[in-house]
């Protein structure tokens, strides 16, 4: 009989992890034990908090999510928060995954983290060619790490550890707080107040012009799961909507609309920052691997975002 797998998911509390929590609930995990971690479990960036974790546990596998995560506003202005926490988190769990001879580990990079000045859809290949966007230096040097970490884990102790690149991510259990959040949360919470209030503006930050790509949470974590189970390169693999599949902020703020039916105006703050442009991803070597994966369609899945804070207003992360 095949050895049980035990999968530990750092960050396992959060909007990924919890969305790879549901998709395991409901298709199931023969031969898998799967244990889903938050930060009252041990705080990941302690050396020994995080050895009791993997001493409690005995993972075989580690999905590795867990992160000090925010939005563009958040970045902002805690560059060096993100880049040490980040750092100690990282090096802590591979640290002790390699310690404690876990099999594989899939980590979480993003595509925020790619070099500013390259040219577009950025692929695999070009993670290291350039520095990142200035507004978020400080995460995307303590995820590039992890790339590299995983290379010469690999090359000196024949680790397999890999990572993947998720596009701009959202879905139930996001994080609705309006001075950290991303884009698509802080606009639903942001219009469910203004309709509260009856409110006919709905203020939305920047021009509205930058571009981006969104993957729903869910079709994420059917993604992760596959690549734990059979993904075998170190090279790191985007998890992305297709390239066409690219909405300005505007667009999305429309979509948010939509999703209330609220009948105002949109108002574009343009006094606020607006961030990388775009940081259009390729991908090709998802559709290599997995030509037929359909992902939710942009307008199903925001309504479902939409419908899912408004039920669980009381409880989400404000
Ligand atoms: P999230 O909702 O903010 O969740 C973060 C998770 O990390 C939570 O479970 C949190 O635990 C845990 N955590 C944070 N600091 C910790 C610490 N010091 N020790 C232990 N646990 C800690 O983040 P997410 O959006 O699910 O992100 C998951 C992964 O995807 C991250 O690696 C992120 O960089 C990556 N990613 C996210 C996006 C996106 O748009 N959201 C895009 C690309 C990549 P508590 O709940 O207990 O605080
Ligand atoms: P990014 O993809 O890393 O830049 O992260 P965000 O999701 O924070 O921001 C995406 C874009 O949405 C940026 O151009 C922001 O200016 C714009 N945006 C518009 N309104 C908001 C808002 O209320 N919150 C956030 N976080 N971004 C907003």
């Amino acid at each position: 009989m095949p050895e049980k797998k035990v999968i530990i998911v750092t960050g396992g509390s959060g909007l990924v992890g919890k969305a790879i929590e549901t998709i395991v609930t409901a298709e199931g995990s023969e031969g898998e034990k799967w244990i889903f971690l938050s930060s009252q479990d041990g705080d990941l960036c302690d050396y020994k908090a995080t050895e009791a974790i993997f001493k409690k546990h005995e993972p075989t596998h580690v999905i590795h999510l867990a992160a000090m995560v925010g939005g563009l506003f958040h970045n902002l202005s805690h560059k060096l928060d993100f880049l040490l926490n980040n750092l100690r988190i990282n090096d802590n769990v591979l640290q002790l995954s390699f310690e404690t001879g876990v099999k594989k580990v899939v980590s979480c990079l993003s595509a925020c983290t790619f070099p500013d000045k390259i040219s577009y859809p950025i692929d695999e290949t070009m993670l290291h060619d350039g520095p990142p966007h200035p507004s978020n230096f400080g995460y995307s040097y303590a995820k590039r790490f992890i790339d590299v970490a995983n290379h010469a884990y690999n090359e000196q102790h024949g680790c397999m550890f890999t990572s993947v690149i998720p596009c701009n991510v959202f879905g139930p259990h996001d994080n609705f707080n309006l001075e950290s959040s991303h884009v698509i949360p802080g606009l639903i919470r942001k219009l469910y107040n203004a309709i509260e209030k009856g409110d006919d503006k709905f203020r939305v930050l920047g021009s509205g012009t930058p571009l981006r790509q969104f993957i729903y949470s869910l079709d994420l974590a059917k993604l992760i799961i596959w690549v734990l189970r059979n993904y075998e390169e170190i090279d790191p693999i985007f998890l992305c909507v297709d390239e066409q599949a690219e909405v300005t902020i505007k667009q999305v703020a429309e979509e948010v609309v939509k999703s209330f039916n609220f009948k105002g105006d949109i108002v574009f703050d343009t006094t606020k920052p607006d961030g990388q442009y775009k940081k259009t991803a390729s991908n090709t070597k998802l559709r290599n691997y997995l030509p037929d994966f359909q992902f939710t369609p942009f307008d199903i899945a925001v309504k479902e975002t939409m419908e899912w804070f408004k039920a669980n207003y009381k409880t989400a992360r404000l």
